[in-house]
């Protein structure tokens, strides 16, 4: 598949102080993380808060400057500093973040909101805007009565919606969705993500979409990149993934997950939960590793490719199946 969006060996620390009088402490929130998306795709990105996903998500739209790596969209690298042109192209590509009253302007109507994106970026006669904005709200199923409402008037599931309805304004080739549905009832998730698999599909979208649910993340993405403090540490074809993960920080994650149809074991973890400001030398997940040898807490592994497009860095899982070293 032609990638729509390429990261390559991404990266960004941030300098964090402790107290007033503390010193600095380097926080590495993205560590070396390459992806592709291809047209039409979604990639999910599942790992706890503090691994990175959403550094990773807004580096990726160019909303945050990477320290170090690349992205290209659509065949075209991003230039540093972003121009007016590749501002023009972010219409292309939009951010649905987790908090949708905080997304949307309190003073403005549903249906100008909506329209905005438009307005911004100089498409089309109002006359047309508002045609296309009230369009767009039937499309994620919102009656023309809320058109005329205000973002309080209304519940948080159709806020989402409104979000929505706004970023599917300017026809983008690429979303990136930051725990879309994390603040709703979980009885409203499911019509949320049912909607935005709907859209996605119909409307041949590509996705990245980054959530600690692994549950939302399965039923979304084609594929599925997990995250341990800053790095992925396993990737591959989401039903595969599940259905056998290799990491160990995988296999922990998902026995935690509901399986469909079937018991599995659960595998607790112990130790210390991730801190990206005081991160583990050589494999960080070593600390919580039932498998830990000698060699984790010293060497960091590298993602292995193996077979079936799964990727894994871990030194014992990937170690003698490994069919390739990746390329930094
Ligand atoms: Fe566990 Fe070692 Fe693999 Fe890291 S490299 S996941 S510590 S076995
Ligand atoms: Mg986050």
């Amino acid at each position: 598949m032609i990638s729509l969006v390429t990261a390559r060996d991404l990266a960004r620390t941030y300098q964090l102080r402790r107290g007033v009088f503390g010193r600095p402490v380097a926080v590495r929130a993205v560590d070396g993380v390459s992806l592709h998306v291809g047209a039409g795709e979604t990639l999910g990105i599942v790992g706890e808060s503090g691994s990175g996903k959403s550094t990773l998500g807004r580096m990726v739209l160019g909303l945050e400057k990477p320290d170090g790596g690349a992205v290209t969209f659509d065949g075209a690298p991003m230039p540093e500093p972003l121009t007016a042109a590749w501002r023009r192209s972010r219409a292309r590509m939009q951010m649905i973040y987790q908090d949708p009253l905080g997304a949307l302007d309190r003073r403005l109507t549903v249906r100008d909101q909506v329209a905005e994106p438009l307005a911004i970026h100089g498409l089309g006669a109002p006359a047309e805007r508002m045609e296309k904005a009230l369009a767009m709200l039937g499309r994620v199923g919102l009656s023309r009565h809320v058109a005329m409402r205000y973002p309080h008037e209304l519940s948080g599931g159709q806020r989402q919606r409104v979000v929505l309805a706004r970023a599917l304004m300017t026809d983008p080739a690429f979303l990136v969705c930051d725990e879309p549905v994390s603040a709703l009832d979980v009885s409203i998730q499911a019509q949320v993500v049912n909607l935005l698999v709907d859209l996605q599909e119909s409307l041949g979208i590509a996705m990245l979409f980054i959530s600690h649910d692994l549950r939302v993340v399965r039923q979304v993405s084609r594929r599925v990149a997990v995250m341990y403090l800053g790095r992925i540490v396993e990737e591959g074809d989401a039903d595969d993934l599940f259905a056998d993960p290799r990491h160990p920080y995988t296999r922990a994650l998902v026995s935690a997950a509901p399986a469909p149809g079937g018991k599995r074991e659960r595998i607790i973890l112990t130790g210390e939960p991730p801190n990206p400001a005081a991160r583990p030398p050589g494999c960080a997940f070593h600390p919580r590793c039932p498998l830990a040898e000698a060699r984790c807490r010293e060497t960091a592994p590298a993602l292995m490719t193996l077979g079936g497009g799964r990727r894994v860095a871990c030194h014992v899982v990937a170690g003698p199946a490994a069919a390739t070293r990746e390329a930094a």
